[in-house]
């Protein structure tokens, strides 16, 4: 089986205009995010999200509400069919000098120790030039999707897809 690294906020689900998913009620998927990962599943692929939730730092909500509104995202997702390997989460704030916090690749780097995933033939797909800088800095292919909640661009990504669906094609068929 192979794996993609993906993204939470602004790449599955829509990110809020304030860029905290802090409440169930704030959890939108995107039109795509269901196909698009159905396709990812269908082509044997399954997926490791990858997140930054500095709104845990910031005393938005706790770890353990984290995982309750994740537990309802994999819920709305699970129609896909697609299997979610791990979700790796980095609970701090930009400015705490942790090590984990995108665009570090250090999250990458224990999942591909937990799962023995070969990182160079792997792709990180996320909405936000840190994730793209994450997936370079672990060694990875990447795919910048544009359905960040502002414009964003990236010189370092492999590539650049309008949406999920256009980046989960050019993941299985690259
Ligand atoms: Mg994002």
């Amino acid at each position: 089986m192979n794996i993609v690294f993906l993204d939470r906020d602004g790449t599955v689900i829509i990110d809020p205009p304030d860029e905290r998913v802090d409440k169930e009620s704030k959890i939108k998927l995107f039109p795509d995010s269901i196909k698009a990962l159905a396709y990812l599943a269908g082509h044997n692929f399954a997926v490791i999200f990858i997140t930054n939730q500095a709104g845990i730092a910031e005393g938005r909500l706790n770890l353990d509400g984290f995982q309750r509104i994740h537990g309802k995202v994999l819920e709305m997702l699970a129609p896909s069919g697609v299997k979610v390997l791990e979700t790796y989460v980095c609970p701090h704030s930009p400015n705490d000098g942790c090590d984990c916090h995108k665009p570090k690749p250090t999250l990458l780097l224990q999942a591909a120790r937990d799962f023995k995933i070969d990182l160079a033939g792997s792709y990180m797909i996320g909405d936000r030039q840190s994730d793209v800088l994450a997936g370079v800095n672990a060694g990875m292919k990447t795919i910048l999707v544009k359905t960040a909640n502002v414009p964003v661009t990236s010189a370092e990504a492999d590539y650049t897809a309008p949406n999920l669906l256009d980046a989960v094609k050019y993941v299985v068929n690259n």
